[in-house]
């Protein structure tokens, strides 16, 4: 697709309706949103695909209806409907229901912002909470909320998926080509390392890298990337804890400040993934590189919540991988308009809990692209809440 201009031998020439920076999740779906409406659009990612450098591959993500925000919980029924339009398109699960336990002390303000958005009746009392996840000791005083709709999303099939999706509907995807350079305009021109491509639109969605991509255009978001310790952990006993066990969240651990998730064993048999929901500070081109005395520091972290809560488990991760989150301050999105060039749009800042919201990040971003009114309230996301981004000279 695109008009193609290229000779034999020389940088690849074509104009489009829209391109998109980043073959992550959220530019996979932007780009699926655009082709649904039948928007010619070029997908640019710069690693050949499928790639670990970012942070949408690996098996598992959570999906779930408890959130403390507001505004994430009024968004979640429409992605729940999005992903299951994405199942039906490509034939293919991409969702696997096993319920979600929030665990917390009563008044610890994640815990209460999530019973909010679930409503009454989904506290577990401790029996039941035993009968539906075998293996959890919860502390004296914990409060456990249920989520049925709480589960896990298939993360590498879910992206190529959408990504199947999209080139279905005639999108273009490019990887294993960087962007070097954006010229802004009315009709702005994207150089990379194997051509030169032409849109009215862009949607930078190029997750650790962004500040990267932006710099060039006056900006610089705060955006913090984290290499997060992606640990998964034997049971002591083969088969006690199943694949079917639910997702949980626990909150208010004094040790652990930004709490800690688990999914069961569905990646490795017998190996259940247990995380801290937050990372050490990285650059993504450096990601593996741990300095000599700085062991991975929140594995001890970990070690200690898995010796109380989860006694059924082995405390040393039998398997360690990394991914990276890419943290605002306030840990809510960034979705919005280059605040000088408005057909320039960004998303990023997904904070570790992006993944199961692509669908409807992806329209979002769609509907900013083509001056559509946005189907959610944008104010949480917009740049305008980080005062002093834009440079000087611009
Ligand atoms: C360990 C871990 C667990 C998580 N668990 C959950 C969970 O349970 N539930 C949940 O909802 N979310 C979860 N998340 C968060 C979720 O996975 C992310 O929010 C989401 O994947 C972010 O996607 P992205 O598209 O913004 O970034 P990425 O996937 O990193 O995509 C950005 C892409 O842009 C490309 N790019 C960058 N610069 C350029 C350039 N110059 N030219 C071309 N391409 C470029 C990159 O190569 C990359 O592929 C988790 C994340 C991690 C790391």
């Amino acid at each position: 697709m695109g008009t193609d201009m290229a000779a034999p031998g020389q940088p690849r020439c074509a104009s489009y309706d829209a391109i998109v920076i980043g073959a992550g999740i959220q530019g996979s779906f932007a780009a699926y949103h655009l082709a649904l409406r039948h928007r010619d659009t070029l997908l640019l990612e710069q690693f050949f695909l499928p790639h670990s450098r970012g942070s949408s591959h690996g098996q598992s993500r959570i999906i779930r209806s408890a959130y403390p925000q507001e505004h994430y919980a009024r968004m979640m029924p429409h992605s729940f409907h999005l992903w299951q339009q994405l199942e039906d398109e490509a034939g293919t699960p991409l969702y696997r229901r096993t319920g979600l336990v929030v665990l917390g002390p009563a008044g610890d303000p994640e815990l209460e912002g999530c019973r909010r958005s679930l409503g009454p009746g989904d506290i577990l009392d401790e029996g039941t909470l035993t009968q539906r996840f075998l293996g959890l000791h919860p502390r004296r005083g914990d409060v456990a909320l249920w989520d049925g709709s709480g589960g896990v999303l298939q993360a590498d099939r879910a992206l190529r998926a959408v990504q199947d999706a999209f080139r279905r509907r005639g999108g273009t995807v490019r990887d294993g080509e960087k962007v070097l350079r954006i010229d802004p305009g009315a009709v702005l021109t994207v150089t990379t390392t194997a051509g030169v491509y032409r849109a009215p639109r862009l949607i930078i969605t190029a997750g650790a890298w962004t500040n990267a991509v932006v710099a060039p255009l006056g900006l610089h978001l705060p955006l913090q990337p984290l290499r997060i310790d992606v640990c998964y952990w034997k049971e002591k006993e083969p088969g006690s804890c199943s694949a079917v066990t639910p997702c949980f969240i626990a909150t208010g651990l004094p040790y652990a400040p930004h709490g800690i998730y688990g999914l069961p064993a569905l990646e490795y048999p017998g190996l259940v993934k247990v995380c801290y929901h937050y990372g050490s500070p990285t650059d993504p081109e450096e990601r593996d590189r741990t300095l000599p005395g700085s062991p991975r520091p929140h594995v001890a972290l970990l070690s200690n919540f898995i010796s109380s809560y989860l006694p059924g488990l082995e405390t040393q991760p039998a398997v360690m991988e990394s991914c990276l989150y890419t943290n605002t301050p306030d840990e809510d999105f960034i979705l919005d308009r280059h605040p000088k060039y408005n057909n320039i749009i960004i998303g990023a800042g997904f904070s570790g809990h992006g993944f199961k919201l692509a669908p409807v990040v992806g329209q979002l971003l769609c509907e900013l692209s083509l001056g559509e009114k946005p189907s959610h309230c944008m104010a949480p996301f917009a740049i305008s809440r980080f005062p002093g981004v834009l440079c000087a000279s611009l």
